[in-house]
C-alpha cells in the first residue's frame, strides 16, 4: 500500500463532480443532527467520508478532476503530488503550509521569486530547526525592508489547530461538544438563527448586509463555528476509515501522483517482486 500527505488527502476531497455529489443520501452522516449546514454543505461532507471510506469508489463516481493553477505568490507551486511506500518517509511527515513570498521579493520581478523559492528550499532545514534564524537570514540575504514574520506569511491557515497524532475520540468529543454550544446558541438567538444561520456566506462576503452591528459579530462567530465543525467532521471521517491515508499506488497513479523518490529509492524492488508499491 501507499501514503499521502493529509494536505493531498484535503485536495483530493475538495475536487467532486457537483451533479454527482447531489445524489449521495445524507442519513446518518453524523450521529447528531448537522441542522446548522446546508445541505449542499452536507453533501460535501459526505463525498469527503465516502473518499475515506472507499477510494476506489470515491474516485470512479465522485472525483472530477480540477486543473489548479498555481498560485504565483506562493514559496511551493504545485508539482506532481508524491505517494510514499512507508509511514516513516521523512518527506511524508513534512506536510508543510505553503507560505507567501513577501510582497518586496515579488515586486522584483518573476526572476527574483524564483530565485526565491530555490533559496527557501535550500534552507528548509533552518525554517523548521529555528524559524527566527530563518527569518533573519532572509532578511539578509535578500535585503528585506520589511522582514515578515512567518505567521503574516503563513497561506491557507486552516485556524484549526494541527496535532502530530489526533485521537479519534478526542476529536468526536469536541465535535459534540461544538454541535450541543451551537444547539445552545440557537435557543438563545432563534430568530436571528433562523433568518440567516445558513446565509452567514453571504454575510461574510458582504453582500447579505446586516445593519446591526451586535448581529452581525454573532453571525460572523456562527459562520467561524460552522467552518470548525466542517473541519472536524473531515478530520474524523479521515480518523474513522482511514487514520493512515493509506491508498493503493494504481489509485494514486491515475490521480496523478508520482512515486516519492526518497522512500522508493532508485530500484524499485516492489515491481522487481511483481508486488503493489
Ligand atoms: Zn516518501
Amino acid at each position: 500500500m501507499s501514503f499521502i500527505t493529509k494536505n493531498n488527502a484535503r485536495q483530493i476531497e475538495y475536487q467532486v463532480d457537483r451533479s454527482e455529489i447531489e445524489k449521495i443520501l445524507l442519513e446518518d452522516l453524523y450521529k447528531l443532527s448537522l441542522w446548522m449546514l446546508t445541505k449542499k454543505e452536507q453533501q460535501w461532507l459526505a463525498a469527503a467520508r465516502m473518499f475515506y471510506e472507499n477510494p476506489e469508489f470515491y474516485v470512479s463516481h465522485i472525483y472530477q478532476k480540477v486543473e489548479k493553477k498555481s498560485d504565483p505568490n506562493l514559496v511551493y507551486t504545485a508539482g506532481s503530488p508524491a505517494y510514499h511506500s512507508t509511514k516513516d518517509c521523512e518527506v511524508l511527515k513534512q506536510d508543510y503550509v505553503n507560505y507567501e513570498i513577501p510582497p518586496e521579493i515579488m515586486g522584483r520581478g518573476d526572476d527574483v521569486a524564483a530565485a526565491f523559492r530555490e533559496w527557501w528550499k535550500s534552507e528548509e532545514q533552518l525554517l523548521n530547526s529555528n524559524p527566527s534564524r530563518f527569518l533573519e537570514r532572509m532578511s539578509i540575504r535578500w535585503l528585506l525592508k520589511n522582514p515578515p514574520n512567518l505567521q503574516s506569511i503563513t497561506a491557507d491557515n486552516s485556524g484549526i489547530e494541527e496535532r502530530e497524532n489526533p485521537d479519534i475520540a478526542e476529536v468526536e468529543a469536541e465535535i459534540d461538544a461544538l454541535i450541543q454550544s451551537m444547539n445552545e446558541f440557537r435557543r438563545e438567538n432563534p430568530v436571528l438563527i433562523k433568518e440567516y444561520g445558513k446565509r452567514t456566506f453571504a454575510v461574510r462576503k458582504g453582500t447579505l448586509k446586516i445593519d446591526d452591528a451586535g448581529d452581525r459579530r454573532m453571525l460572523e462567530k456562527w459562520d467561524e463555528q460552522k467552518d470548525l465543525l466542517k473541519r472536524k467532521l473531515r478530520l474524523f471521517f479521515q480518523l474513522r476509515f482511514n487514520p493512515d491515508l493509506e491508498i493503493g499506488g494504481a489509485l494514486l497513479e491515475a490521480l496523478g501522483f508520482k512515486k516519492c523518490k526518497r522512500c522508493h529509492g532508485s530500484i524499485d524492488f516492489s515491481a522487481l517482486l511483481g508486488g503493489d508499491a
